[in-house]
């Protein structure tokens, strides 16, 4: 059955109108990833530790959307949009504003993201497992409070995490097999799948700066200084899209974004999980 998802995922994403940039072919997002994880694997418990206790686990969003003692058992279904070719070649180019292009595929793309939740809920619904969205459930919340900052009752980055897909960047995204530029899906479903195995250590294997104390592109890249040795400031990042880069992009492009993703092209992690030699031939 992994098979067959991952087939209608990728079909989806491929054939989709709305994976298309307006008045053109070119797609928003090149072939997805898709990743497993067991609805009762610790991590999910954790993440009230590590995100906060308004977190919600996937037994939690089960039992609120139908009632009853949650499943035995089940699975969180995750999934990777890379950002394609085209769009990230066009927000390299950005210096303090992004490009129409990645402009587009955050706004558009994302409603684009939206449908393929619906169409996996339906997809597994119409063979009888209890299937949602978190993102789409009036269970999902933003959160923002002085503690945390801006969060929400599910984080897809952590998701994905648990599901074997990536691990996470001093800029506080997702690097992945394909990468940093991306979005991301999920949907937690009673159907028992293999969960992917998690092919790395700890959270922040994949980083430089947290692997060989190297890079640090993404620091350079930030416009807003919202990127630090320390790591990523959300705060100073939304301050500066709410004020500086959405106007902007509302006024050029027609659109609002919450990311101007200048900290996920131009870096060496944009398109892989970078490598020491990597980023020698990118600083050169
Ligand atoms: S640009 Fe470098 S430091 Fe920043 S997230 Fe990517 S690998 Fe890590
Ligand atoms: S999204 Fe833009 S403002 Fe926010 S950290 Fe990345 S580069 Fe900086």
């Amino acid at each position: 059955m992994r098979e067959e998802i991952e087939k209608a995922i990728k079909g989806f994403v491929k054939t989709s109108p709305s994976n298309r940039l307006k008045g053109s072919d070119e797609q928003y997002f090149a072939e997805p990833m898709v990743g497993y994880a067991d609805i009762h694997d610790p991590l999910f418990a954790e993440y009230k530790n590590i995100i906060g206790d308004f977190h919600l686990t996937p037994a939690e969003f089960l039992e609120a959307e139908y009632g009853g003692a949650c499943p035995e058992s089940g699975t969180v279904i995750s999934w990777i949009l890379p950002v394609a070719i085209g769009v990230r070649r066009s927000n390299r180019k950005g210096k303090k504003v992004p490009s129409l292009e990645w402009s587009h595929m955050r706004f558009f793309g994302e409603l684009f993201n939206e449908a393929l939740r619906k169409y996996v809920v339906a997809l597994l619904s119409s063979r009888g497992y209890r299937t949602l969205a978190p993102a789409l459930t009036a269970q999902w919340k933003r959160i923002v409070s002085p503690e945390v900052g801006h969060a929400s009752t599910w984080s897809e980055r952590h998701a994905a995490y648990a599901a074997g897909l990536g691990t996470f960047s001093l800029s506080d995204a997702l690097i992945t097999r394909k990468g940093i530029a991306h979005r991301i899906g999920s949907v937690i479903t009673e159907l028992v799948l293999e969960p992917t195995a998690r092919p790395y250590q700890g959270p922040y294997d994949y980083c430089l700066k947290y692997n060989s104390g190297t890079c640090g592109a993404c620091i350079e890249r930030c416009p807003a200084g919202a990127i630090t040795e320390k790591g990523h400031d959300k705060e100073a990042c939304s301050r500066f899209m709410n004020q500086v880069i959405s106007p902007k992009v509302n006024e050029a492009y027609g659109v609002t974004i919450s990311g101007c993703g200048l900290c996920q092209t131009k870096v060496p992690c944009e398109s892989k999980i970078p490598a020491i030699k990597q980023l020698i031939a990118h600083s050169s």
